[in-house]
């Protein structure tokens, strides 16, 4: 349908993927076909549609032209065969594990993914017979010693939120492909801008584009998208049924949003790495991780698998859960706030807020200490951030 952008760089890609003029009307930006089905010319044609022997929609829960130039938007940036759009990014989630997971079937996953992620898994997937164990997936070899012969699904974030550990995803696919497990990236934090899991060898990727993607804070969705061609009719056959699809209203938001992801990713990385230096130098700081200092840990695996290092940041205020609160309660230009993202930079505390579901022994384990306080930096000017946080630690 549209021109072919494969050879172009990612943020043309942005731009043009999944966009062309309406073909009945000329119109440039993408019309919005807020319908929920699609009329036959005859019952022929109907049959067909539902045969799969012929293109078309029928119905929007299974397809609708908005959302299907969203679906190929994303999909081109992630080099997938296709995208699957949802509601939300947990149904992005809860969808793939439908279509890949059977009863009596395992996955090992990162011990600090996104929390609400942990909890359908270890609470709900559970109540079908599904077994998870959940470890530190910076270290392949937890992974390795995890893997049962009923694993069926390796489930990692990178970087994993909200300590901001990365985990190497050549390494882990080497390990999962060798005992014929499938791996699904978590790739909402990097973004196709700065991560691509499908060209280092995962089989699905999936997406929260309630935060870069979208990236204005004002809608919620998910993305899937799988590698090849059978993935993809798996995971889209059961999501035809389960209801997880997008509203074309929202896709359209997304799609506008999608336009200037590249901007946005790197203007608000290059805030980040300035602010994460200046946190590292401030007295009431005990430290800062973020994978754009040489002081992470993991500084090298980022070089070499993302490319940039993005703008989550995640410190501690020396004082602990008071001394935390008390910047928190003082910032003023940043909003105190879960989600990240978005333009707008945002502050929270996951211990008490997005992880605060977690057993405290597994907040402990997944490194989530009590003052961490995790920053989303925003595509403001870095110099009014700074001085905002300033004033917020002179009140601690
Ligand atoms: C927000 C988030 C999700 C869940 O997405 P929703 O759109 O809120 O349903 C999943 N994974 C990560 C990493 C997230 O940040």
């Amino acid at each position: 349908m549209s021109h072919d952008v494969k050879h172009l760089s990612r943020s043309t890609q942005a731009i043009h993927a999944g966009q062309y003029a309406d073909e009945a009307t000329g119109a440039v930006a993408p019309p919005i076909f807020q319908t929920s089905t699609f009329a036959f010319t005859d019952c022929a044609q109907g049959a067909g549609r539902f045969a799969g022997t012929e293109d078309g929609f029928i119905y929007t829960r299974m397809g609708n032209p908005t959302i299907a130039r969203l679906e190929e938007a994303v999909s081109t940036l992630e080099c997938g065969y296709g995208g699957l759009a949802t509601g939300s990014g947990m149904a992005a989630l809860t969808t793939t594990l439908f279509a890949v997971l059977n009863q009596g079937d395992h996955l090992v996953g990162t011990s600090s993914v996104y929390g609400p992620s942990r909890v359908v898994i270890e609470r709900d997937f559970s109540r079908f017979g599904i077994a998870s164990t959940f470890v530190d997936t910076s270290n392949p070899e937890a992974v390795r010693a995890a893997i049962r012969p009923e694993t069926k699904l390796v489930f990692i974030e990178t970087p994993a939120n909200p300590t901001i550990v990365l985990t190497d995803i050549t390494a882990i696919v080497e390990i999962a492909h060798e005992h014929g497990v499938l791996v699904l990236v978590d790739n909402t934090f990097a973004s196709p801008i700065l991560q691509r899991p499908l060209e280092l060898g995962a089989d699905i990727v999936m997406h929260s584009m309630t935060k870069f993607i979208n990236g204005h804070t004002d809608v919620v969705a998910g993305m899937i998208v799988p590698k090849t061609e059978a993935l993809f009719k798996k995971i889209r056959s059961v999501h035809f049924y389960v209801g997880a699809c997008m509203d074309p209203h929202q896709a359209w938001l997304a799609l506008r949003g999608f336009k200037t992801l590249s901007l946005r990713v790197l203007a608000a990385q290059e805030g980040a790495q300035k602010l994460a230096q200046w946190l590292e130098y401030h007295e009431k700081v005990e430290w800062v991780r973020y994978p754009g200092l040489a002081s992470h840990p993991q500084h090298e695996l980022s070089q070499r698998q993302m490319d940039g290092p993005g703008s989550l940041i995640s410190f501690e205020v020396k004082g602990g859960l008071e001394a935390g609160a008390k910047l928190l309660n003082s910032v003023k230009l940043m909003t105190l706030a879960v989600s990240l993202g978005g333009v707008e930079s945002l502050i929270q505390h996951p211990p008490s807020m997005t992880h605060a579901t977690m057993r405290p022994e597994d907040r402990i384990e997944a490194g989530i200490s009590d003052g961490l306080v995790r920053l989303s930096v925003g595509c403001e000017d870095v110099e009014d951030l700074i001085a905002d946080l300033q004033q917020a630690f002179d009140q601690v």
